[in-house]
């Protein structure tokens, strides 16, 4: 199958140095395979969401020189996609109503000597909660480990049951998760290669467990190293991140750049840079057997 990647950013504010590294890790990793690359904007959860966010990192994206392939999806316009894997899993009986509240999660965990923090602990798993009491619909996850290749991390496994818990899909008031969603539009995109930061790492054997229960393909993942401020958190609009100068998008990218570690290519220009950094890259993280044929890594 021909490779086909994306980037999938929240509209929570504009681009800042780690959503450009996934940014560009992600356009590098598809145009080293001679692929397709895609930008889905994730825009599930309208109270967190910045009004004009959206097309401000499309912009900031094409004043990086970056463009999506095809038409931007936009995953607030894609509930009747998200409605019919929800019923299958429902029908399945994979799905319960949960009526905790956060507050009684975590009575419920400090009651239980041991139990991790986090985890939900499957109060309403087997009770029927009444329909008007339901905060969230989860996932009844088995107790089985999953295991999946990073391409960077390598070997990773986790046992969702023990070290996540049944997780939401919806909530009762209707907003998808991400986790629903993400794995939904992967497979309609046809993606076969996920390229993102290394904080989704841990997410992602929930997605596996998805694809599963819903009879999708697992694409190819790729966690690349997420910036960290000077307190080494996650940069994040929360833990005060910078928007990117779209004044200067080349010394933006050369930043980017070198967080994932690729030489400096002392460009000129964006396309320039660009292309020299796409031939770095797949000589990284393309093995010429992976190339398209007659796509000469060296001239
Ligand atoms: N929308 C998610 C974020 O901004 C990324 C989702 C993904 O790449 O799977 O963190």
């Amino acid at each position: 199958m021909s490779y086909r990647g994306r980037f999938a950013p929240s509209p929570t504010g504009p681009l800042h140095l780690g959503s450009l590294v996934a940014a560009l890790a992600s356009w590098l990793d598809a145009r080293a395979h001679g692929g397709v690359w895609l930008v889905r904007i994730e825009d599930l959860d309208p109270p967190r969401e910045v009004p004009g966010a959206a097309q401000d990192i499309l912009a900031t994206l094409a004043r990086l020189g970056m463009v999506s392939d095809e038409p931007v999806l936009f995953q607030s316009t894609r509930g009747a996609a998200y409605e019919p894997a929800f019923e299958r899993l429902r029908a399945a009986e994979l799905v319960y109503g949960c009526a905790c509240s956060r507050k009684e999660i975590e009575d419920a965990i400090a009651q239980r000597s041991g139990w991790p923090a986090g985890v939900y602990p499957g109060t309403c798993s087997e009770r029927p909660s009444a329909p008007a009491d339901v905060r969230a619909w989860r996932l009844r996850v088995t107790d089985k480990p999953i295991a999946f290749t990073d391409r960077h991390a390598g070997r990773y496994e986790q046992d969702v049951a023990r070290e996540v818990g049944d997780f939401v899909l919806r909530r009762a008031d209707g907003l998808w998760a991400y986790q629903l969603a993400v794995v939904v539009d992967d497979a309609a995109q046809e993606v076969t290669d996920v390229v993102r930061g290394a904080d989704l790492l841990d997410n992602t054997p929930r997605q596996i467990v998805l694809q599963r229960a819903l009879g999708l393909p697992t694409p190819r993942y790729l966690h690349v190293r997420v910036v960290v401020n000077a307190l080494g958190e996650k940069l994040s609009k929360q833990t005060g991140a910078r928007a990117l100068d779209t004044a200067a998008p080349l010394a933006e990218l050369e930043r980017a750049a070198a967080h994932l570690r690729l030489p400096r290519v002392g460009a000129d220009s964006v396309p320039a840079f660009l292309r020299a950094s796409t031939a770095l890259w797949a000589e990284r993280h393309a093995p010429a057997d992976t190339m398209p044929a007659g796509d000469a890594r060296h001239g």
